[in-house]
């Protein structure tokens, strides 16, 4: 993380607070509802401090009267593009054999998605992702196939490792031990020693008419092994979106996404009638109840939004941070209440 995220955290979050009262996300409690979009209908919102510039991508489509769907595209693309991030797109960090491989998704809220996993060098893996959605009769291509599909469809292969990504790695080569930590991706808030492995981009939006759209792109978690696929290029565990109930995704370590159809559960319990933050919070319970040692250790993430445009996030562990977007406020950076207050060892 760079100096410039750093700031943006620090300025926003005090900025975002106080000026968003009617989000009413208190720090760490459990309770963050957020009335109904403003008047325009539309919101968007989005995962982690970068989840700002994001959403300001985003925001003009959605502005002009825009598509939920091209707005969650262009958010995902800045946040694809940012040089300062190493956890998405083309500056994210490699896996164990050096690789970066790109994963993501896109969807609206009448079931059309598209997603690509293990991708190799290709700088905007939600365009692709997009173009499967639109332009074949699947939903997820992996691999080689879905760089071929992506070259075929006219995307540019180029390389995509920096030069810092690939520093990151000879160093982390020194020990070449795996191991997330909770908010390593976090710079601001790691230990000495820790280096960054994980974070997502997970953007939701609803534009003026009431429909919803989502997508979810990251370079997944660094050092992971080579074929790895995490929950985001997962339709159910990265993200799901329903215009009937609202739009879910997740951040973190994805394994926990995939073994509970995270992002789902958290819409179907929107639709069995919790509010965005009580289904997030639902669904980390569960997690906790079902793996409580293991979720001592690991950071899991969701942030939702209904279809009146109510929005709610929960995490494991304190520190995750998701931005909100609309007619009244652009950058607003807000704490998302977690299970646990303080760092479990
Ligand atoms: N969920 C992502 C993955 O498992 C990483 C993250 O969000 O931190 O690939």
């Amino acid at each position: 993380m760079t100096s410039r995220r750093r700031f943006l955290q620090s300025s926003l979050l005090a900025a975002g607070a106080a000026a968003l009262p009617a989000l009413g996300a208190e720090k760490n409690t459990a309770v963050s509802t957020a009335r109904p979009a403003a008047a325009s209908g539309a919101r968007v919102v989005s995962t982690w401090d970068f989840g700002v510039g994001a959403n300001q991508a985003a925001w003009p489509v959605l502005a002009d009267g825009g598509s939920a769907l091209d707005a969650v595209e262009a958010g995902a693309r800045w946040a694809e593009a940012d040089l300062c991030n190493n956890t998405v797109g083309r500056c994210g960090n490699p896996d164990r054999d050096g690789v970066l491989t790109l994963d993501a998704s896109i969807m609206d809220g009448d079931g059309r998605c598209g997603a690509v996993a293990a991708l190799e060098d290709i700088a905007h893996p939600v365009t692709v992702a997009r173009r499967v959605m639109e332009r074949t009769p699947h939903v997820l291509l992996v691999g080689a196939g879905a760089q071929q599909f992506a070259i075929e469809q006219g995307f540019p292969k180029q390389p995509l490792l920096t030069d810092k990504a690939r520093a990151a790695w000879n160093e982390w080569r020194k020990t070449s031990k795996y191991q997330p930590q909770i908010n390593a991706e976090r710079l601001d808030q790691a230990k000495p020693g820790d280096k960054t492995n994980h974070d997502t981009l997970g953007i939701l939006a609803i534009d003026r008419s009431g429909k919803l759209a989502g997508a979810c792109t990251t370079s997944g978690m660094a050092w992971k092994l080579h074929g790895r696929v995490g929950d985001s290029p997962i339709v159910g565990a990265g993200l799901y979106v329903d215009n009937e109930v609202g739009a879910a995704t997740a951040s973190g370590v994805g394994e926990e996404m995939l073994r509970n159809a995270a992002s789902f559960l958290v819409v179907e319990l929107m639709r069995q009638g919790r509010g965005p933050d009580e289904a997030c919070r639902e669904a980390i319970d569960r997690l906790v109840r079902k793996r409580p040692q293991a979720s001592k250790t690991l950071q899991v993430c969701f942030l939702a939004i209904n279809k009146h445009g109510e929005v709610g996030a929960h995490a494991l562990h304190r520190g995750f941070v998701y931005a909100v977007c609309d007619a009244n406020k652009r950058d607003a950076l807000l704490d998302s209440p977690s299970v646990y207050t303080t760092q479990q060892t």
